[in-house]
């Protein structure tokens, strides 16, 4: 075991390999409040990616129903049962990581899904947590809760997957991070389905050998952010690079939202990956069961996210989300405008702040007919 920093733990750990970060990270930021599970992500992957024999239960990407849904089924409750409760201090992990926890002889803590686990994606689905008594009514802030969780792979910075490849047949993209499996290296001993706590790496019975999520990488390389981002209905995706620790850019928007504002948390940081999905908390749901999920971060973060309307930094950078195919590596406020730039630094995108509003007649004076749709 080597000793790796982990920023999201505010320490150092223990990892099987020495750490080699790369000189960017790929990184996504999503936002929880405001993503209403379409599943155009899912089906945009799921076409492009994995539509052939033996991906049928292959879900790259998959948005699930907090706290009941799962993709594999309890998939979380399971990791979390198996590290016992996490201990945090402050802002620095004092629990053991998956890989702190690995039993004797092993490389990482975890377990194989069954396959009954992957037979129904969508169970749980829209279910609330709470119930609702008969005789009841709407009495302003709801007691009863949800919230959708999307999920891809996380390319970690200390993927579980790659630690526990006996072939080592998964490696991390020096150039960007994006984290692939070698499948003429792969001989499918599934060990990389065990360890990834996120449970985002499958198993193809038909080939035999592993699959993941491949960042989309012919689109990376063309400077255009991958699929289930650039298809995002709610426009809740945000997708760039990361700079390393200790060199992040005010203008870069993914630096700024997750390392200068901590407004986008990682997805269980506690289980020692470092994980480069970064995510928006939703407002309305338990601070302990946001806590768990997504670290000592969420009240802060919160309170950051509440702060948007007095604050045109900020809301310039989450004005990016979905409104331009191409990466951006720069952006800046332009009085009510926010402004992004491509690789060349050429500009890609302008949003303004409000919406242009029109209104037509409700009547149409020249076609005779009344209209219903006037704005
Ligand atoms: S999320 Fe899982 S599959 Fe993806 S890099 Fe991390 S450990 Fe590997
Ligand atoms: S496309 Fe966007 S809004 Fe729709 S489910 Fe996926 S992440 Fe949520």
């Amino acid at each position: 075991m080597s000793k790796v920093h982990n920023w999201h733990l505010n320490r150092d750990m223990e990892y099987p390999y020495e750490g080699s970060r790369p000189s960017r990270q790929i990184a996504y930021i999503f936002d929880t409040n405001k993503c209403i599970a379409c599943q155009t992500c899912t089906v945009a992957c799921k076409t492009t990616w994995t539509s052939g024999k033996g991906q049928e239960h292959v879900f790259y990407n998959n948005v699930e129903t907090k706290p009941y849904g799962f993709f594999p089924q309890a998939w979380d409750v399971s990791v979390q049962r198996l590290l016992g409760p996490n201990k945090w201090k402050k802002d620095t992990y004092e629990g053991k990581t998956v890989f702190e926890a690995a039993p004797p002889g092993e490389r990482v803590l975890g377990y194989l899904p069954d396959e009954e686990d992957y037979a129904s994606p969508n169970l749980g689905e829209d279910v609330i947590a709470g119930s609702v008594e008969k005789g009841a009514f709407f009495q302003g802030m709801h007691q009863t809760w949800m919230f959708y969780l999307a999920r891809i792979c996380n390319h970690c910075t200390y993927p579980g997957c790659l630690a526990a490849c006996p072939r080592k047949a998964i490696y991390k993209r020096p150039e960007d991070g994006i984290v692939l499996v070698d499948q003429s290296r792969c001989r499918g001993y599934r060990e990389c389905v065990k360890a990834c706590p996120y449970k985002k790496i499958f198993y193809n019975m038909i080939t035999r050998v592993s699959e993941k999520c491949i960042g989309c990488f012919p689109l990376i390389e063309q400077g255009e952010q991958p699929q289930c981002v650039k298809t995002c209905i709610g426009k809740i995706r945000l997708q760039g690079f990361l700079s390393k620790p200790g060199e992040e850019r005010a203008d870069n928007p993914l630096d700024y939202l997750i390392r200068i504002r901590k407004i986008a948390l990682p997805l269980y940081p506690q289980y020692g990956t470092e994980p480069n999905v970064y995510y928006i908390p939703p407002l309305h749901v338990p601070i302990s069961f946001s806590q768990q999920m997504f670290g000592p971060g969420v009240e802060a973060a919160m309170t950051t996210y509440r702060g948007v309307p007095n604050d045109p930094d900020l809301l310039s950078a989450l004005l990016l989300f979905g409104n331009t195919p191409r990466i951006l590596h720069r952006f800046r406020r332009d009085g009510q405008e926010a402004v992004g730039y491509d690789d060349k630094d050429q500009e890609v995108v302008r949003v303004p702040f409000t919406e242009p509003f029109f209104a037509r007649d409700f009547f149409d004076k020249k076609n005779d007919v009344y209209r219903h749709n006037i704005t």
